[in-house]
């Protein structure tokens, strides 16, 4: 807690504005607002630190230091207002009001109207000449105190409010008069009387007692609890709560009075505007509860037109103070205006986008500030096609948000036939059990990828995510039948052709066609991000493997290709073949000629993606994945060879067929006969050709090879680095296509700077090998094309051996990489998968990891090992260049956390681009305050 200050209670006049830690959010602002000359009605703060002291003393009443300088601001308040509390003639009325650092909903409601008793309602009656007015206030606050204060419940004094209103033909409460009123208080007090077993409290001291200390036991009940354990709010956030006191005024003292509540500017679109409600004849609860319709601030221009000029001035006033869009409450008494709270407006990202750059222009904020209103993640809300928010509909099923965004369209449950209806300009959503690399023809055709097993890192997930299309994985839900082509998700089948709707975001599946909006890249999201490359030190370049990856990569403001995965450009449909090929290769010559094939094809790509780039760095990766991933699965196989032998024994069967039917029934064979001859006869063709022997040849074959390929554990098995020392003509290859393409780029005169990636390393001689091999390479192709190839050669940071050995990798490594995809699975020693679909989620929930790893970078565990790896790299190359390319790139504390340990950029997805680019300068401005757990 500190240092205790000199006193519990402040008035409004003299509360440190700033302090929300011990005046609470509402209190520090109502403080700020009358120190600044607003209208605010006269009342005092009474400090989280008296809630502590009095939780801690066991809550045996208010202590009497404290009364006694209640009873002084109270005395304070009589004077400021020429009332009395309690007295008969002119009563002070209150409202008792909770209010912690933070907003926080769970905790104690507002009690209005607080002092009224039989006594004062008669003062009131006769101060205000308004005696409907008077016991309508007197009921408000029998309701509240006896539901807030007394724990009674809302709905035995609202039976009671409706029979009297039914009683007398009275729509609603406006419609209610004084003598339905007064019978309405008279029901509630004995309510009261009832329920607790007391009469309603007369003494408005001890009233106020009540609700204060109801008002600081609330910190400790139940809702708020959860609640800030459900959203981390610690107590260095918020550590109690205050109680603020506040002289009542009247927004339902008639035609000329009112309440309501408005934003500066409008949160929805930032338009510089007030955006509003009031509602005439009504007490600030109203608004809230819907009990009739409020009005739209812009209505209060003819209704009031002196009260609305007030408000524009208040807008003003607040937003020259707060410097930044405030949500606040007013209420109008007998054509008077109040303030009576104010705090920051919760925007929507375009809101924020427009009124940062609005602000600055009106010089209100600065840039920096600007920059620093806006959350990074936010921005994910503009960069893909959503839901429309207005549209009604029911969830079919959910399963993992596994590639953000929303798309519409007709079922395929296979990818030819997504191509085959794409090309007639169908949109079709792609619905399989899981994927794999030959499926991938259908990504492309498909609006959108929906399977029921697989996590966020399944074939589906990855790929979605690399093309930006939105994916939901694992949706179990669903039970697939791609033979009959049908899907039944919770007891609705699904054809081929049906609607579906599926949104990556959130996970959830549609039926039917929901609308969407396109995302919005608007002018002045470029400006405000341009200010934040000025302001960051990390760069943030993009993971992206085709040209058209890449040139979303730079329209979103990458500054190089941190990452691209060569193993994709294998998988496109015409080279997948010829993968295949050099993997059935039986003899190195076999193997050469396949990969001599695929050389020109990757050179191409290189080519254009450096042309793209047009100088900006190029990181390429050498090939990672192991290599049966680009084979069919032996099930698979399996399958399509039994069928291929049922074909061939039906061939058989076939040429007994005429006679056997002859023998049956001759006259039956003649009217058969002409037909049964064209079929055997096409069919004898078939097997002189022996086309499926060749086939059942050839998929035996690749069955073997696949079983030969079989690894138990293939994620830490023959892939990477491995791969390329036991096959060493497929990284030759593409080195030479890398080297080639910059090559001719030279000879074009279109600057380049390829760097190539050697993945999965754990130690220097692994380096060695491909670095030799890359020195050749460049030796050969600088002679054969007469230029000077410019090129860097590193390794990524992905096994924990490598972190250990970093500073003998940077004897060859111009440059490092983490992929904390796979360095977290080494920290952990879990497997991602099987880890997010068995334990994790209990993990999370029982508390014993906090987050998914795999989703939120492990700075403890994984960071920490990233901290020593660039330290120990930096001892031997003191320049290095380092970088992260895991999925973390992309996650402003992740990216935080990279600005911290000084690395060089982060790459991630084009679409996270901007977001990363906004946490990179977020990670400057606020390194100061960064602490590295
Ligand atoms: P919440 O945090 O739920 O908004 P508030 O303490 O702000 O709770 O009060 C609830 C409603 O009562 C608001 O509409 C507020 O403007 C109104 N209100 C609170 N105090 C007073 C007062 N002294 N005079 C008039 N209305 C008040
Ligand atoms: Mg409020
Ligand atoms: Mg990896």
């Amino acid at each position: 807690m500190g240092t205790r200050s000199s006193k519990f209670v402040f008035s409004f006049e003299e509360g440190d504005n700033k302090n929300k830690k011990l005046l609470g959010g509402k209190g520090a602002n109502l403080c700020g607002m009358t120190q600044i000359g607003l209208p605010v009605p006269p009342g005092f703060v009474i400090s989280t630190e008296a809630c502590l002291t009095y939780l801690a003393q066991n809550k045996k009443g208010l202590n009497a230091e404290l009364l006694k300088e209640i009873r002084a601001e109270m005395k304070d308040l009589e004077k400021k207002t020429g009332k009395g509390f309690g007295d008969p003639d002119q009563p002070l009325l209150v409202s008792v009001r909770s209010g912690a650092a933070m907003s926080m909903p769970g905790m104690m409601d507002t009690i209005l109207n607080l002092g009224l008793n039989q006594v004062t309602l008669g003062g009131l009656i006769k101060m205000t000449k308004n005696e409907r007015f008077a016991y309508d206030a007197y009921r408000r606050l029998i309701q509240l105190f006896g539901s807030v204060a007394l724990g009674m419940r809302d709905e035995d004094f609202d039976e009671i409010f409706k029979e009297i209103k039914e009683k007398h033909k009275a729509k609603d409460d406006v419609h209610l008069d004084a003598a339905g009123l007064k019978e309405t208080c008279e029901g509630f007090l004995e309510l009261v009387q009832k329920k607790t077993k007391k009469p309603f409290p007369e003494d408005p001291y001890e009233q106020l007692e009540i609700a204060i200390e109801a008002v600081f036991k609330s910190w400790m009940g139940k809702r708020a609890v959860d609640y800030r354990r459900e959203f981390h709010i610690t107590p260095e956030m918020a550590n109690g709560t205050a109680v603020n006191v506040c002289t009542m005024v009247f927004g339902n003292l008639g035609e000329d009075s009112a309440t309501g509540v408005a934003f500066t500017r409008n949160p929805g679109t930032g338009e510089n505007r007030l955006f509003g409600e009031y509602m005439i004849n009504a007490q600030g609860e109203d608004v809230v509860a819907g009990i009739r319709t409020p009005k739209p601030i812009n209505e209060m221009r003819k209704d009031m037109p002196e009260v609305y000029k007030e408000l524009e001035a208040l807008r003003h006033t607040l937003e020259k103070h707060y410097r930044e869009v405030q949500d606040f409450e007013f209420t109008i008494e007998k054509g008077k205006l109040y303030c009576l709270q104010t705090r920051n407006g919760k925007m929507n990202a375009s809101a924020l986008i427009k009124t940062s750059i609005d602000m600055v222009n009106e010089g209100l904020i600065s840039e920096q500030q600007a920059i620093l209103r806006i959350q990074p993640e936010m921005l994910d809300q503009l960069l893909h096609p959503r839901l429309d928010p207005k549209a009604k509909v029911k969830v079919l099923a959910t399963g993992l948000p596994a590639s953000p965004g929303a798309a519409s369209g007709k079922i395929v449950f296979d990818a030819d036939r997504a191509e085959s209806k794409a090309k007639i300009g169908e949109r079709v959503i792609l619905v399989r059990e899981e994927t794999k690399p030959d499926d991938i023809h259908g990504f492309f055709a498909s609006q959108g990828i929906l399977t029921s097993r697989g996590g966020k890192t399944s074939h589906a997930a990855v790929v979605a995510r690399s093309m930006g299309k939105p994916c939901v994985s694992g949706c179990e839900a669903i039970h697939i039948n791609d033979i009959a082509k049908e899907a039944v998700i919770s007891g609705v089948t699904l054809r081929e052709g049906d609607m579906v709707t599926i949104d990556g975001s959130t996970g959830n599946v549609f039926l039917g066609i929901v609308p969407t909006i396109e995302p919005e890249f608007v002018e002045d999201l470029l400006v405000l991000l341009e200010w934040a490359d000025e302001m960051a030190q990390l760069k943030v370049m993009a993971n992206a493997d085709t040209p058209e990856g890449v040139s979303k990569a730079k329209k979103y403001g990458a500054v190089g290709i941190g990452l691209c995965r060569t193993e994709r450009m294998f998988n496109q449909p015409e080279r997948l073949p010829i993968v295949q090929e050099m993997i059935l290769a039986e003899t190195s010559e076999e193997r050469q000629a396949a990969l001599e094939r695929l050389l020109p094809f990757q050179r191409e790509d290189f080519k254009e993606i450096f042309r793209i780039m047009d100088g900006l760095p190029v990181t390429v990766r050498l090939l990672d994945p192991p290599i049966h991933e680009f084979l069919p699965s032996d099930d698979e196989l399996v399958v399509e060879i039994r069928h291929l032998r049922e074909l061939v024994r039906t061939v058989e069967l076939m040429e007994a067929l005429p006679d056997t039917l002859k023998l049956l029934d001759p006259q039956l064979h003649g009217k058969y006969a002409a037909n049964l001859e064209t079929i055997t006869h096409g069919l004898e063709e078939l097997k002189n050709r022996h086309l499926a022997e060749n086939l059942i040849n050839a998929k035996e074959s690749m069955l073997q090879k696949v079983k030969a390929l079989s690894e138990t554990n293939p994620m830490l098995g023959h892939r990477g680095v491995r791969l390329g020392i036991t096959y060493p003509e497929i990284y030759s290859m593409q080195i030479r296509a890398i080297i080639e393409a910059a090559a001719e780029c030279v000879k074009e005169k279109i600057p380049v700077a390829p760097e190539i990636m050697v993945p999965q390393v754990c130690t220097l001689q692994e380096l060695v090998f491909v670095h030799n091999d890359v020195n050749r390479i460049r030796k050969e192709v600088e002679k054969k094309f007469g230029v000077k190839v410019p090129l860097k050669f590193g390794t990524m940071i992905e096994v924990v051996r490598a972190c250990m050995r970093a500073g003998r990798l940077a004897e060859l490594a111009e440059f490092m990489s983490f992929g904390t995809n796979d360095l977290t699975q080494a920290t952990f020693s879990f497997s991602r998968e099987d880890a997010e679909n068995k334990f994790l989620p209990l993990y999370n929930e029982r508390g014993i990891l906090q987050h998914n790893p795999f989703e939120i970078l492990d700075i403890k565990g994984v960071g920490r090992l990233m901290l020593i790896t660039v330290e120990w790299a930096r001892k031997t190359r003191p320049d290095i260049k380092t970088g992260i390319c895991g999925e973390h790139g992309g996650h402003p504390d992740a990216i935080r956390f990279c600005h911290h340990i000084n690395l060089t950029y982060v790459s991630c997805s084009p679409l996270r681009v901007p977001i990363a680019r906004l946490a990179a300068a977020h990670g400057k401005l606020k390194e100061a305050e960064y602490q590295f757990v």
